[in-house]
């Protein structure tokens, strides 16, 4: 594209996508709360209120990451219930568990290190699966969905939040955003230009709104919709496994 994005191969961009996590993860609350000005919580309080989770269900929070999702999760399952917070990248995993045993929250949560692409869980296991902001780090969705669809349970939920397309009026401006300012402010505050230029181009790249909802569906979930938040900057969308 006119941002210079070349395709790089599958095994280079996991790769990639390691070394961006290593390198945030100390920084990672402080730089989402900057960079969305605090909208992520947001985000993340409509996804929480849709999940229809209740007392004693086990959730599965997929590249979980710092654990924001898991924390609410946690008490909202109660003693009875269950949350795995699972993320590929070790150094996330650390400062997520790290940050929930502060703050109290360790009962009904675990940790597990796992690729999206092969979960390591039973079938029919969740009553709820999450990915926020995780899915467009994975090599191969198509393979991720599936595996989701394999471990969810009949009657289940999947709620996928994450960058989408921008309605065309915010384009220009999104662009401006996220290929000048973003970079500038990485290099500011972490000394790393790089990773939030990948955050960038890994966000454009993405599969847009309906063709998420067709990989969706194509992966055997059922009444798949999405929700245009924030003109279309993040979509949640969910699917059920009958
Ligand atoms: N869910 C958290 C949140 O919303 O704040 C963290 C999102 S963070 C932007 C993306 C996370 O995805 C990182 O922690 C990264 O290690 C993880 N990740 C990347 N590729 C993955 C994969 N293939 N399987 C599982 N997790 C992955």
């Amino acid at each position: 594209t006119h941002f210079g994005y070349t395709e790089v191969p599958v095994e280079e961009k996991a790769r990639h996508v390691a070394e961006v996590f290593h390198s945030v993860a100390s920084k990672y609350d402080l730089m989402n709360d900057l960079m969305s000005m605090g909208i992520h919580r947001l985000w993340k309080r409509f996804t929480l209120y849709n999940s229809q989770v209740r007392t004693g269900a086990k959730v599965l929070d997929i590249a979980g990451g710092t654990g924001d999702l898991t924390a609410r999760f946690s008490t909202m399952v109660g003693e009875r219930g269950q949350v795995i917070l699972a993320d590929i990248n070790a150094s996330m995993l650390n400062v997520g568990r790290n940050r929930l045993i502060d703050r109290g929250l360790a009962g009904n949560i675990d940790y597990v290190q796992a690729n999206a692409e092969s979960l390591p869980f039973p079938d029919n296991s969740f009553d709820c699966i999450t990915i926020a902001f995780g899915l467009r780090n994975v090599t191969d969705k198509d393979k991720a969905l599936a595996s989701m669809f394999r471990v969810l349970k009949p009657g289940g939920q999947l709620m996928i939040l994450e960058f989408s397309k921008p309605a065309d009026w915010l384009a220009p401006l999104y662009d401006q955003y996220s290929f000048k300012v973003l970079p500038k402010l990485g290099q500011l505050l972490t000394r790393d230009a790089e990773s939030y230029r990948y955050l960038a181009e890994s966000i454009r790249m993405h599969p847009d709104q309906e063709t998420l909802l067709s990989m969706m569906e194509n992966a055997g979930f059922e009444r798949c919709q999405f929700h245009n938040m924030t003109a279309g900057i993040v979509a949640l969308h969910r699917g059920y496994k009958f």
